[in-house]
């Protein structure tokens, strides 16, 4: 049987850089399900639809067609066939994002995925609804949070780093950061909140490697009971 992690949280507490590094460190396969929230959101853009309408987005979705694959170790997302990665990381494809996954279609559409993918493998998969929805019996649960003046920053830093930057300020991106934390965990359908059996953890003034080496021991006390069960 797969050992599968759960890691949930808000937007930038950090959440896919540590299973990044945690998923290397195991030998996990790290899955980012926020990105494909986004590819969708990606098809939903580029053929000028308005995200707002839900019964035009829902019959949108059956059209587009996602698929995730590796390439050199990173995760990659396809819809009919196109690399839409690089389009990822813009706040109009995180709005975007943020207002269609609260409809079921789109929901359900990545749902099953994400499921068939941790059955047949060990795998690290990060997002809002892992531990409550889509793997409730996972091994073993994390919930991240950071205070939300550190979680700008760090998107501040991303997209400077990352050239995308473009006419957002520290301000424009606290204020989109608290509007989409606010959806996401106030919507009627798989809300971002922590599962009962999580252990939660604040990253704000933590390092990387902290962080790591406290999710570490959670796992290896875990992994000891569940081959004990
Ligand atoms: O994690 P990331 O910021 O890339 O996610 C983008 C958006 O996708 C989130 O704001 C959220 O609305 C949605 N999402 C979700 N459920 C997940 C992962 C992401 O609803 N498991």
């Amino acid at each position: 049987m797969s050992f599968n992690i759960a890691i949930d949280g808000p937007s930038g507490v950090g959440k896919s850089t540590i299973a990044k590094k945690l998923a290397r460190d195991l030998n996990f396969v790290y899955i980012d399900t926020g990105a494909m929230f986004r590819g969708l959101a990606v098809y939903f853009l580029e053929n000028n639809l308005d995200i707002d309408d839900e019964i035009a987005i829902c019959d949108a979705v059956e059209q587009a067609r996602e698929t995730i694959d590796y390439v050199d170790g990173e995760q990659h997302v396809f819809v009919n066939g196109v690399d839409v990665t690089d389009k990822l990381r813009t706040e109009a494809v995180s709005r975007a994002a943020s207002v269609t996954s609260q409809y079921i279609p789109v929901r359900k559409k990545l749902l099953e995925m994400q499921r068939e993918m941790a059955e047949i493998q060990d795998v690290i998969m990060d997002g809002r609804d892992i531990g409550t929805v889509v793997l409730p019996n996972a091994h073993l649960k994390i919930y991240m949070v950071a205070r939300p003046e550190v979680q700008a920053q760090r998107r501040y830093d991303q997209l400077k780093e990352s050239g995308k930057l473009a006419d957002a300020t520290f301000e424009s991106i606290l204020a989109d950061i608290r509007e989409r934390d606010y959806r996401d965990s106030h919507r009627e359908n798989a809300p971002l909140r922590k599962a009962d059996d999580a252990f939660e953890i604040d990253t704000s003034d933590f390092t990387i490697e902290e962080v790591l080496n406290k999710i570490k021991e959670h796992f290896e006390r875990t992994r000891g009971e569940s081959e004990n069960a």
